[in-house]
């Protein structure tokens, strides 16, 4: 379907947020309403987003042709503030993948304690067929079409799969350009140069392992050399956390990217690849280490698996092979809720995207703030800033889980919906 800018009607949007996503993420909500007994009322509201605009974003190729691709933006809740969450340019992009995303953004952002909504914008395109003029002009489009949806004050995007600071940089500027100032709080994870935070590309990955390295003290899981890390995904999220991981003195075993992946038992230098994978582009090639395929490095011999590129990657087909004691989800929704529970009853301890990846949202808030302020913080003061939040809200969700005889994932969720909760009772409905 091609259409101009339309704000769905809540009847069709039903319709079209029935995807495995959306489905998965609905099983998790109920499953924490039911834990913390939450009013039916607000559960209702909670199914479903808050608004969502779809929009035709025809796009001039370097050959002189246009194609012509869809592009979303959902807004999940605005209750606890604007809303705040990624946009992705992948060819799975669709209303129900990015609705799915944005009432994870509610929840991620609740549990963080910030006070920010969830929203979740993309594109339906393959972003590394474009050529980067391509890419800007879509990013152009897709900007003006939704430039009465977001700002500052009610929706702020930020990068996700298939784009990064530049994309950033670029719908900062059209939105500024719209608006007739710079308006450098639009966005975040630009470029440090027009406003952009220290430490925010590395921000999710980093979260990912000071959860890692919480859920070992919990586990008395020492950390050294001993322990033996997978990292599937090489982008922003999956890079940082290897990184991370292998600074903190793990053996980083396997990591890959979508053309597969490298595995050596005895531990990889993670930063000569990274040096390798930046000249080459692949990790195709690379000598010290053996090629690995995606379904293999999940379930590869090591002892914490850090699921870092896409959903759906650990479900009920690999749940049963999968040998990590411990899982902390980069990427969102990368276990099914099925092999979820499969893995949970082997005694696997899963620490669930909302929680472990809410680095990258932490620091989006901190640039957030920054850009409000015109004052800008130093790098260890963000670091420090955002361990602080991770760790408590890591120890608040145990708390809760051992109180509730309760997995993470419904600990986690079952805090966040309670935060959120709350504040709609105290808004109340309007009108009554
Ligand atoms: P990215 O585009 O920078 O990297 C994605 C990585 O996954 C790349 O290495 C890519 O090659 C790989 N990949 C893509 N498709 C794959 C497939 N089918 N199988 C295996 N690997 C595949 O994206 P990112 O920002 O690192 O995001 C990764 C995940 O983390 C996404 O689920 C995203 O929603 C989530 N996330 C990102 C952030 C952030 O701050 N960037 C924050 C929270 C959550």
């Amino acid at each position: 379907m091609q259409c101009q800018s339309v704000d769905l009607r809540m009847d069709v949007m039903e319709k079209l947020i029935d995807g495995h996503l959306y489905q998965n993420t609905l099983a998790a909500l109920n499953e924490a309403a039911a834990l913390v007994k939450l009013d039916p009322n607000i559960l209702e509201r909670l199914k479903k987003p808050k608004k969502a605009i779809m929009v035709s974003v025809p796009t001039r190729m370097d050959d002189g042709t246009v194609k012509v691709f869809d592009g979303y933006r959902v807004q999940h809740s605005s209750t606890l503030g604007p809303c705040k969450g990624g946009i992705r340019y992948h060819e799975s992009v669709n209303l129900s993948e990015v609705s799915a995303l944005a009432m994870l953004m509610t929840f991620k952002c609740a549990l963080a304690g910030l006070p920010l909504g969830g929203a979740k914008g993309g594109v339906r395109v393959n972003a590394s067929k474009l050529s980067r003029s391509e890419k800007q002009r879509l990013t152009r489009r897709y900007t003006s079409e939704i430039s009465s949806f977001i700002g500052p004050e009610k929706d702020i995007p930020a990068p996700d799969i298939g784009t990064d600071a530049q994309t950033m940089a670029w719908i900062m500027d059209t939105y500024s350009q719209e608006q007739g100032h710079a308006v450098p709080g639009v966005v975040t994870g630009k470029p440090i140069e027009i406003g952009g935070s220290l430490g925010r590309s590395t921000s999710t990955g980093r979260g990912v392992i000071y959860t890692v390295e919480e859920a070992c003290n919990y586990l008395k899981i020492k950390q050294d050399f001993n322990v033996k890390v997978a990292v599937q995904g090489f982008g922003e999220v999956g890079a940082a956390a290897a990184t991370c991981a292998h600074e903190l003195g793990l053996c980083v075993t396997a990591i890959s990217d979508v053309n597969g992946g490298l595995i050596n038992e005895k531990g990889l230098n993670v930063t000569a690849i990274k040096d390798y994978y930046s000249k080459n582009k692949t990790l195709k090639g690379y000598k010290e280490a053996d090629a690995i395929t995606n379904d293999e490095i999940l379930v590869s011999k090591c002892d914490i698996l850090v699921p870092a590129a896409v959903d759906g990657v650990i479900n009920e087909n690999n749940a049963k092979k999968i040998r990590a004691k411990l899982i902390a989800e980069g990427a969102n929704g990368p276990v099914t809720l099925q092999a979820h529970h499969e893995l949970v009853g082997n005694g696997v301890f899963v620490i669930p995207d909302i929680l472990a990846n809410a680095g990258g949202v932490i620091v989006s808030y901190f640039e957030w703030v920054q850009d409000l302020q015109n004052f800008f913080w130093s790098e260890k003061e963000i670091n420090s800033r955002l361990r602080e939040i991770m760790t408590s809200t890591f120890r608040t969700v145990l708390d809760h889980s051992l109180a509730e005889k309760a997995d993470m994932r419904k600990a986690a969720l079952g805090t966040a919906v309670k935060r959120v909760s709350a504040a709609m009772l105290l808004r109340g409905l309007y009108p009554q």
